[in-house]
């Protein structure tokens, strides 16, 4: 997601390549429609970056203050009000996205200690609770957690497996050939819980704010706490962590796998049972925080409330937690604010277009039950939603919606441009064991028939420099673009062709759907023969496609079918 956000234009991606201070390809032991690149970023140095690029950014005006309330006149957005330094302003406006995070009546825990606040030492916001919930948003509790921070020079390393960074996995954004970090790629520390830790949990369980009924609120279940994991793997006797330094330069290591709620004298005890950190000094303690989320269901297909005209939602606040989940409604909802601003058509985001359809789709048709995190797994057309071709995928969007500097542009068509060019050229030259007896000899079975060069690359153990080798011994001269990427997708759409030939025809049906509109009048209960829990489930949701209508969980394919025959009859009567 943070590609495709990157394709749409925005800055995730380029404010990483500078900041980052690890990088790893990551799922390589599975095929490359599900690998990716993971990037940790340096704490101090990203948030200053992406503050100048807004500082920079022309008519841009940045004001700093608590939004208190929404107005709404006739029921659609015209402005808000903002506590500037305790001067009360109303800032007019016709579209405005709410991204509050874990602000919301926000409440921290460590053990029985609570602190009504957002994040440590950050003020919770309450009043936009009750606007929120005033015009008719159903607002549920949520939680999330963070580890102890431990200080980085009393950590034993000689205990620990480095694992390094690989500067080459690299860059995130499309519009670098390579990363720049601005300071040197640094590794992670492994480690791991021991007995001795779950004991320590075990026998505190009591005294943990999750476990004791202390929160109400539903946490992740993708990112357990560690307590969580402690009790719901009771079989394990050992969970893997990870060391991160969090800046450059400071003394705060993260330590990623151990989210806790515990107390801190705890915490400080069940760390020292942890290889290489038995002599660790905790800077900081772990703690969860519970917040209020508004129900996504209650959202358009782009990040609208359906309650309120011009107010855009997006971020944890509608159920999720990650920072690529932020980002990618971000972008979706702030595009859409905009376009409703200048009266300009929605933009939409397809489940087979983007991760971030798909995350968009899910929340506004399947609601949120705990804290939604996007795995590739939620995807139906994985092949075709690769990290690799998020730019192929969005770049022509953000052009056409004013996303796209010149630059990227020329950049893109360039790239596309090699990548046709060289498998026109794969599929132009032709070879066989006749031009070559020897192919066996070189490790390749020898070829029943002449095929073309391009073929040569669905062979595991050919990649394009294998596939130009073979074909000089043919005596077939070759000449491909030497840009590693374009290679890369040259070789992808040659493993991958046919099943994403496959996937395509999948997409143009789930298409045809999602293109079938259903008009905001048409009321679901009057629609004669949809069942009771049909009726009853579409109108909660009120999908505004036919797609979407066959997405809502408990919706019976027979009742889709006859949807599609009511609205032709509908769309006959209703001009
Ligand atoms: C303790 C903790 C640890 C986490 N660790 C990770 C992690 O390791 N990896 C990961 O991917 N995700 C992590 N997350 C989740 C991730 O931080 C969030 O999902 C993501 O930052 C949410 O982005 P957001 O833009 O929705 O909200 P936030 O990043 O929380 O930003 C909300 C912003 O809204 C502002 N705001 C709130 N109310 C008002 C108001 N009334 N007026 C004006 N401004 C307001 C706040 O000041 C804040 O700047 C963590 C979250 C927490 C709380």
């Amino acid at each position: 997601m943070a590609r495709e956000v990157d394709a749409l234009g925005g800055q995730m991606g380029l404010t990483t390549d500078l900041a980052m201070t690890h990088l790893r390809r990551v799922g390589t032991s599975k095929g490359p429609a599900v690998q990716t690149i993971r990037a940790h970023v340096c704490k101090e140095l990203y948030p200053r970056l992406m503050q100048q690029v807004m500082r920079d950014q022309p008519n841009l005006t940045l004001l700093q203050g608590t939004v208190k309330s929404v107005q709404l006149s006739g029921g659609r957005v015209v402005g808000c009000v903002v506590d500037l330094s305790g001067v009360e302003e109303v800032i007019s406006a016709r579209s405005i996205v709410l991204t509050t995070g874990t602000f919301l009546n926000g409440l921290c825990h460590e053990g029985k200690k609570k602190t009504v606040a957002a994040r440590l030492g950050d003020k919770a916001s309450f009043e936009l609770s009750t606007f929120l919930s005033d015009v008719g948003v159903r607002l549920r509790r949520f939680k999330t957690g963070t580890t102890a921070r431990i200080a980085r020079d009393s950590i034993d390393y000689s205990a620990l497996n480095a694992m390094d960074s690989e500067p080459d996995a690299g860059p995130v954004s499309f519009a670098n050939r390579v990363s720049k970090p601005l300071h040197q790629l640094l590794p992670c520390w492994g480690t791991h819980t021991t007995e001795q830790t779950h004991d320590v949990i075990r026998e505190n369980l009591h005294q943990s704010a999750m476990f004791s009924g202390q929160i109400e609120g539903i946490g992740p279940r993708y990112c357990p706490s560690v307590e969580d994991k402690i009790v719901r793997f009771a079989d394990k006797s050992s969970h893997p962590i990870w060391l991160e330094q969090e800046t450059w330069y400071g003394p705060e290591m993260y330590v990623q796998g151990m989210s806790t709620s515990l107390p801190a004298e705890v915490q400080l005890a069940m760390l020292h049972t942890v290889p290489g950190l038995e002599d660790a000094v905790m800077i900081r303690p772990g703690y969860a925080v519970e917040y209020d989320v508004a129900d996504p269901l209650q959202l358009t297909q782009h990040l609208m409330s359906k309650l309120a005209p011009g107010l855009f939602l997006a971020g944890q606040l509608n159920g999720t937690s990650g920072y690529e989940e932020a980002a990618g409604q971000g972008i979706a909802a702030g595009i859409n604010a905009a376009r409703h601003a200048r009266d300009e058509a929605p933009v939409d985001f397809p489940r087979s277009g983007s991760f971030i359809g798909v995350m968009i789709d899910d929340l506004v048709t399947k609601g949120v039950e705990d804290p939604y995190r996007m795995l590739t797994g939620r995807a139906e057309h994985r092949l075709i939603l690769r990290h690799d071709n998020a730019d192929t995928r969005l770049t022509p969007l953000s052009k056409e919606i004013g996303l796209c500097s010149e630059t990227r542009w020329s950049r893109f068509a360039e790239k596309q441009e090699m990548i046709a060019s060289g498998i026109a050229s794969l599929r132009s030259v032709q070879v066989s064991s006749a031009d070559n007896p020897a192919l066996a000899i070189e490790g390749e079975a020898p070829l029943s028939d002449r095929v073309a060069v391009f073929e040569l690359l669905k062979r595991p153990r050919v990649d394009v420099e294998r596939a130009i080798y073979l074909a000089e011994k043919c005596g077939k001269r070759l000449t491909l673009p030497e840009d590693r990427e374009v290679r890369e997708q040259i070789q992808l759409m040659a493993i991958y062709s046919e099943y994403i030939d496959r996937q395509e025809k999948l997409v143009q049906h789930s298409r045809r759907m999602d293109d079938l509109r259903i008009p905001a009048s048409l009321d679901f209960a009057k629609v004669v023969g949809l069942s009771y829990e049909s009726r009853e489930k579409l109108g909660r949701v009120r999908p505004t496609t036919v797609g979407q209508a066959s997405r809502v969980p408990g919706v019976r394919p027979a009742d889709i079918a006859l949807l599609i025959g009511r609205l032709k009859g509908y769309e006959a009567r209703v001009p």
